[in-house]
């Protein structure tokens, strides 16, 4: 079977080693969607992108050329680079997602059990809960303090610091928990994390957790009932790695779907010949059905449009209505990858294989297709088209065989305006697991893809 890395010789090797480093640091440094936010606004500003808000305080009109982006909430983001052509002759939108399964704390999350502290968790996403115990894991995210003082937190990724994590229960005591059905081997209300086990001297009740919470306040300036206006995320603990003797495969946290996401920022960025208007947009909550202000459901994206609009020659409804019509959009997110020790739940010709380039989705959905996006053909006519221009590697595949099981994307959601949308991007081995693979070759494929896409339809 022929694979993407055939056509490498040791320029393109090159150029692929330099961005997957990119890559392998952004999914390090970057494990919540805020933190997502944050370092795209950097790398966009580094481009010479500015926010549409500062643009929309001055009146300032937008010309071709110009590259603005907003930030929603801190959690979802998009980018602009408008093109020669009117607004209403649609724009070249990639939307990834930038949520990722994990645990969450809960709202009251510490308490002390036997001279061990704990912390209370509420997983995020379809996980296999079993994967989560006894691994290294860290904590991120953000705390608002009453006066709206917001402090980052990040336990766990310098090498100096503690981690923190989930514990098992021994073999020789798991005779009736082996007996279980993996979904109930480890319980929701078992994803206890960990967090401290001195107690504060010469404290009655509740030593040891008195002395954490000493810690965070040393550390950070927080009380208990802060983490009431908290959100902080339980994610594994440390880097993104070279996978294989042979550095082929990436092994990370929360490629899905950050491994779109940064490819699909890095596209727009690096795209400079552009006649449409083009789109990167980073959106929240795809993994718990895309809901909440922060998700694609959202009036956020339509909202940016109208400003948009306002400030490139005037809003108007049906300017606005033009706009979808006329709009094609790569929904970025990863594909299951083909893993040969679990082959029965794919159909062997329509399969994504590790190494095979980017992987288009023509739909998703589970059982008869149901909830999909089925995409057009006139559409992917034009997508293998402009990909055959830029010599893409690519792969058509299913999500599984037929009654496997399924899955979405944001894909349906966009089509929803009237737009032609395919899912298209990376897939992966171990999906939705603590550390996730994918191959480098695919992931430089679907970057190149990315931009064959926005420079071409
Ligand atoms: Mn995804
Ligand atoms: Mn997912």
């Amino acid at each position: 079977m022929k694979t993407a890395w055939e056509k490498y010789d040791d320029q393109k090797m090159a150029a692929l080693r330099k961005f997957n480093e990119g890559y392998k640091k952004f999914i390090s440094e970057c494990k919540t969607e805020r933190e997502c936010v944050v370092e795209s606004i950097r790398i966009a500003e580094s481009y010479g992108y500015t926010d549409l808000r500062n643009w929309i305080q001055e009146g300032k009109q937008l010309q071709a050329g110009d590259k603005v982006y907003i930030n929603n909430m801190g959690k979802a983001l998009v980018l602009f680079h408008i093109g020669k052509q009117p607004l209403e002759m649609g724009l070249n939108i990639l939307g990834a997602h930038i949520d990722s399964p994990r645990l969450d704390l809960k709202q009251h999350p510490v308490y002390e059990d036997k001279n061990l502290c704990f912390l209370k968790t509420h997983y995020y996403g379809g996980i296999k809960k079993y994967q989560w115990v006894t691994l290294p894991l860290a904590l991120h995210g953000v705390v608002v303090k009453k006066d709206g003082t917001m402090v980052q937190v990040v336990i766990g990724e310098d090498e100096n610091d503690p981690v923190v994590g989930i514990t098992d229960l021994l073999p020789h005591l798991a005779r009736e928990q082996m007996t279980k059905p993996a979904s109930k081997v480890i319980e929701g209300e078992e994803l206890n994390v960990t967090f401290g086990s001195i107690p504060l001297k010469d404290e009655e009740k509740d030593a040891v957790k008195a002395n954490v919470l000493r810690i965070l306040k040393e550390r950070y300036d927080i009380e208990e009932d802060d983490f009431i206006s908290a959100e902080i995320e339980v994610v594994p603990a440390g880097k993104a790695r070279d996978y294989g003797l042979d550095r082929g495969l990436i092994m990370g946290y929360g490629q899905d779907d950050r491994v779109c996401a940064y490819t699909s920022l890095m596209a727009l960025l690096d795209t400079e010949t552009i006649d449409k208007t083009c789109c990167a947009l980073l959106v929240d909550k795809e993994e718990v059905g895309s809901i909440g202000a922060t998700g694609m459901h959202s009036k956020f994206f339509e909202n940016a449009l109208v400003e948009l609009l306002e400030l490139a020659g005037g809003y108007s409804e049906i300017r606005l209505r033009r706009l979808f019509e006329h709009t094609d959009m790569l929904s970025s997110d990863v594909s299951a990858g083909f893993d040969p020790t679990f082959a029965s739940v794919n159909e062997p010709s329509n399969s994504a294989y590790i190494g095979g380039g980017m992987c288009i989705n023509k739909y998703t959905g589970s059982g008869g297709k149901g909830g999909c996006n089925d995409a057009n053909p006139e559409f992917i006519a034009r997508i293998r088209q402009a990909f055959d221009k830029h010599d893409i590697t690519f792969q058509t595949s299913e999500l599984g065989r037929v009654d496997a099981g399924g899955g979405g994307t944001i894909a349906y959601i966009m089509a929803a305006y009237n737009m032609n949308v395919i899912d298209a991007g990376v897939a992966v081995l171990s999906m939705h697991a603590p550390w996730e693979i994918t191959s480098h070759v695919d992931v430089y494929e679907t970057y190149r893809g990315y931009r064959a896409f926005l420079e071409e339809m």
